[in-house]
């Protein structure tokens, strides 16, 4: 079975590692540059992607990060996870970076308060299934995307969920409403 790490320096971890347990991988929790060789994939989970940021930075974890997505490491970045992995952040914190590995702008936040977060079911244009069950917490969205960047879902006619290549990115958590979609879409993407 594959093995796929979980960026663990803050955020949902354990969701996601239940979520790949669940579907058969082992998993790794990543907080060492070289942790990336052993891996097949990579899940960058939500939180506060400014602390996430930070802490890459402070964990000697950032240019290693970019080496192996640029090499090809199939990578999944889900809310946070995609503002990290995206090469513009519209509304950044004050100087907040982010990995520049996967060619879109975000913004955050643009789906209101966590008040405000919904869980819906959305058209999914990958391989992995039709829909997706999509729970939002203080979602980013894209807001603007190069040519080699395919959507794969919208919500409320704004994109929120991208392929480019290896990275895939997506704004809302599946691993909280159960729905397996996306990380099948991983595994795939680590099994080919
Ligand atoms: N709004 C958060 C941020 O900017 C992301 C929220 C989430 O990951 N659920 O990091």
């Amino acid at each position: 079975s594959p093995t796929i790490g979980v960026l663990a320096l803050q955020g949902g971890v354990a969701e996601h590692q239940r979520m790949l347990g669940h579907l058969g991988a082992e998993t790794v929790l990543v907080r060492k540059p070289e942790q990336l060789d052993a891996i097949d994939a990579l899940v960058l989970p939500g939180g506060e992607s400014s602390t996430i940021d930070r802490l890459t930075r402070i964990f000697g974890l950032r240019d290693p990060l970019i080496d192996a997505i640029r090499g090809g490491l199939p990578a999944l970045g889900t809310c946070a996870g995609l503002i990290l992995l995206s090469s513009h952040i519209d509304d950044p914190a004050p100087g907040q970076q982010s990995l520049s590995v996967l060619d879109v702008g975000v913004s955050r936040n643009a789906f209101g308060s966590q008040v405000a977060s919904a869980e819906v079911t959305l058209t999914w244009l990958g391989t992995a299934s039709p829909s997706v069950r999509a729970a939002f917490i203080r979602a980013p969205v894209v807001t603007s995307h190069g040519p080699e960047v395919e959507p794969l879902a919208e919500h409320e006619d704004r994109v929120v969920a991208v392929r480019q290549g290896n990275v895939l990115g997506i704004s809302f958590h599946p691993e909280l409403t159960g729905d397996t979609t996306v990380h099948r879409e991983l595994l795939e993407m680590a099994s080919t």
